[in-house]
Formats: C-alpha cells, structure tokens, sequence
C-alpha cells in the first residue's frame, strides 16, 4: 500500500491511498452534515462550496454524511458525477448508530458500560460491541435500508474501533463481554488475565518498555502484550467483515483510523484493515482536545511526509466551513 496524505484545516490529518487506485495526486474532501437529522447545509450550499473548492485544488473524491436526507446526497452526487468526482457515504459503525437500530454496547472487563467523554450532541461516543454480529448486520442494513438508493460510489467507514483513552487508561480494556471473552479465548488468552492485572495494578499494568516503528509498543508485562495483538485481530476482523459487504455491494471502501502507533489501543491493527481498503485515513490532528492529537509530533511529522510518496491528501474535516486560504496554499 502505498502511503499518503494530508492536510488540513487547523487540523493535520494523515491518508494513505492503494496506489492501483489513484491514478494523479488528488484531494478527498469531507462535507459533515451533523448526525442522522436535518443536514446543517442545503444541497445549493454543498454544491457552490464544492464547486468553489475544485476550482483551487483537484478534488478526486467527496466524503458526506450521515444524514438521512436522500435528496441532498441524489442532488450533490448528480453535481458531482458529472465532474468525474466519486461520492463517499461518510458512515459510523461501532459508535452513533444507537438512533439508528438496537446495538449491544460494548462493556469493560467488569461487564459495564464504560463511562465517556461528550465531544457534541449527537456524537456520543457510545461505542457497540465489536464481535456480536447483530451490530454488524445493523450497520450494513443502515446502508442498504437508507442509503443504497442515493448514488454512492462507496462508503468511508468512520468509528471502527473501541472506545480510547478518553475515560482514563483503562478505558481501552473493553469490549470484554461474553462473546468477546470467547473470541480472546480461542487466540489463547483469558481476559481474566486482565483483571486480575488491572486490580492489582491499575494504570501501571499498562507501563511500556520501549517502542520501534515496526513493532509498536512494548508492555512491560507480555500478557498485555498479547491482550492487545488478540484486541487487534477480533476488532479488525470484524470491520474487515462489513468492508467485504460494502465491497460486494460494488462500493468503495475508505477507513478512518487512528495514527499507527495509537491504533493498537483501540483495536486497529493495519495489517488487517489495510487489506480491506481501498484507502485509509490515519487521524492526525495538529491540535485537539481529544487523544488524536499529535501536536509534539506535528513538526516532524511534517518535515516527513515529503519523502513518502503519499499520493494525495483528505482534507479533514469538514470542508464547508475550511477558509479558502487554507485550501489555496495546497495549490
Ligand atoms: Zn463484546
């Protein structure tokens, strides 16, 4: 897979596209319409901002969601269509789908709903349980039931992942329910390990020795080395599991993941997900409030990216309200 990426708007986010896929550098765009009500933009406003964007940069691909307002994705995609521009369903998958369909939550070690952090109303970060295949139907049935009829070229998976460090360290030891127990059993390992180890310890049970680019982490206890190589496997295989149903759908498929050396907290392992992308955006903010914020490695990451051979860039993440001086710069 080749690597990318991108820029932003007061933001740096980081993208790496399959290189079969691209053929000229190129920008994908986002367009957040708010959560699954009314869009905070109307189609008119969409289309001119667009417009006014790809007359600065060349814009390859529009990711735009999650409202349920067919009309504005038909009236936006046939705008985009005829300029040769694929259009993105922006969709969540483990998290704000509550609204949407009946989900099992995903729990911590100790069988409860891990507490959480509230960024805005209607994103509640209320993440689902990985492994029960009902939530993973659910997701695919929002598509089909909702938007399969709108014109998308594909879809760009958003909150594949587990809750982070948000609620304190121990908030990425989760799902832990019975159907996850199960699956960490068969790779080997009991998450009562885990229990034992956090009550015994608490934060520093999660103290790390060292890291490398190529290996990650290393904890200083090597069951929870394997505890999170195990978390990887079960929460990517499952979203590799919906990206095979969106692609039998003929759509595209993007991923939103966090930057690699924090993925694997969360359940991302590359390995998996990157062979079932069509291209990934790893999250690296310039400045946030939240744990996806990467503002010491800013400068270097920078000074970096040149020499990767990225092939283009997602501007993140929402380009209705990005100012034109930001975009024309890339130029
Ligand atoms: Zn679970």
């Amino acid at each position: 897979m080749k690597k990318i990426v991108i820029i932003l708007m007061g933001m740096l986010a980081l993208v790496a596209c399959q290189s079969k896929k691209v053929k000229e550098p190129g920008y994908i765009v986002q367009v957040s319409l708010g959560s699954w009500h009314t869009p905070d933009y109307t189609a008119e406003q969409i289309i001119g901002r667009l417009d006014t964007v790809s007359r600065l940069i060349p814009v390859k691909k529009v990711i735009i969601g999650w409202s349920l307002d067919k009309e504005i994705y038909r009236q936006v995609g046939e705008y985009l269509h005829g300029k040769d521009i694929k259009m993105l369903l922006w969709l969540p998958v483990f998290a704000e789908t509550e609204e949407m369909c009946e989900n099992s939550p995903a729990v911590d070690l100790w069988g409860n709903i891990p507490a959480n952090y509230d960024l805005a109303a209607g994103e509640g970060f209320r993440f689902n349980c990985p492994s029960d295949p009902q939530n993973a139907a659910n997701v695919v049935a929002i598509y089909d039931n909702h938007f399969s009829d709108c014109g998308f070229d594909g879809v760009f998976l958003d909150r594949i992942r587990t809750q982070s460090f948000v609620s304190g360290v121990g908030g990425v030891l989760n799902c832990g329910c019975p159907l996850c127990a199960q699956k960490f059993l068969a790779e080997g390992f009991d998450l009562n390990y885990m229990k034992i180890g956090w009550e015994m310890l608490g934060d520093e049970f999660l103290s790390v020795t060292g890291y490398t680019p190529a290996q990650g982490f290393t904890f200083v206890d090597d069951g929870v080395n394997t505890y999170f190589k195990v978390k990887g496997h079960i929460v990517s295989s499952a979203v590799a599991s919906i990206a095979d149903s969106f692609h039998s759908r003929g759509l595209e498929v993007g991923m939103d993941l966090y930057a690699p050396f924090m993925a694997p907290f969360v359940g991302q392992d590359y390995e998996i997900l990157a062979r079932h992308a069509d291209f990934i955006k790893p999250m690296l903010y310039r400045q946030t409030f939240a744990p996806a914020g990467m503002g010491f490695e800013y400068d270097l990451l920078r000074k970096a990216v040149i020499s990767h051979g990225f092939d283009g860039a997602v501007l993140s993440w929402n380009i209705m309200e990005a100012p034109n001086a930001h975009i024309d710069c890339l130029r």
